[in-house]
């Protein structure tokens, strides 16, 4: 049976989400947490939220942010361990950004067991370069709206011009050739032992990222099927 027609399917498990920028992470993080009515915790997110309502963590996290400084682990985990407590968090929750480097998977490894949560799953979206370069280099932002297109995979009705506003499409310097090279590099260098910590523990799904959309929706939703029979 389908998931939607099963809405009191639970997955009781954390998701962990790993892919390089443009591999649509984002995207089918919150799918997952949708179907299945979890929450989706991005510590971006959670970090803005902390500041913007001034609570303990925020006031600590905000100079360093402001100074434009990577949050230690120490309060980052801090934040997760608070989040992870609330109620809506009982039955699942996938994680988005989090965790970056094997010391935060061992880390969040034994906050979950302690708080008798089962062991958490990746779902690892792969995609070769070539196509993360094509991707990310076609990407044009409207400069009214913050739409983002594709000039190779979802073009605007009329070149140069945002479908919604009418407002001017721009190519921002970050997702230039050079430049994207770069995150990718400096992506695959933080990961990979991270990767290899996951696959070692037996926890991690390999996921054809250069699919379309549905395609990798739905293999996702089969490892999560899967996942939520395995104990
Ligand atoms: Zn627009």
């Amino acid at each position: 049976m389908a998931l939607e027609e099963r809405p009191d399917a639970k997955l009781d498990r954390g998701v962990i989400f790993l892919g390089p920028p443009g591999s649509g992470k984002g995207t089918q993080a919150k799918e997952l947490a949708k179907a299945y009515g979890i929450p989706h915790l991005s510590t971006g997110d959670m970090l803005r939220e902390h500041v913007g309502k001034a609570t303990t963590l925020g006031l600590q996290a905000k100079p360093i942010m402001e100074r434009g400084e990577l949050v230690p682990d120490s309060l980052v985990l801090k934040m997760i361990a608070e989040r992870i407590e609330r109620p809506d968090c009982s039955h699942g929750f996938v994680l988005d950004g989090f965790p970056r480097t094997v010391t935060q998977a061992r880390y969040l490894g034994e906050l979950l067991k302690q708080h008798g949560y089962k062991a958490p799953f990746v779902i690892h979206l792969v995609l070769g370069s070539s196509v993360l370069l094509r991707r990310l280099t076609g990407r044009r932002t409207c400069k009214v709206c913050g739409e983002i297109y594709n000039i190779y995979d979802r073009p605007p009705k009329v070149e140069g011009i945002c479908d919604k506003d009418g407002g001017e499409l721009f190519h921002r310097p970050d997702d230039r050739e050079d430049v994207i090279a770069e995150r990718l590099q400096a992506y695959d260098k933080q990961t990979s032992p991270l990767v290899e910590y996951y696959r070692r523990l037996g926890a991690l799904h390999d996921i054809d990222g250069a699919k379309s959309v549905p395609e990798v929706k739905a293999q996702m939703f089969q490892v999560a099927a899967e996942m939520r029979e395995a104990r």
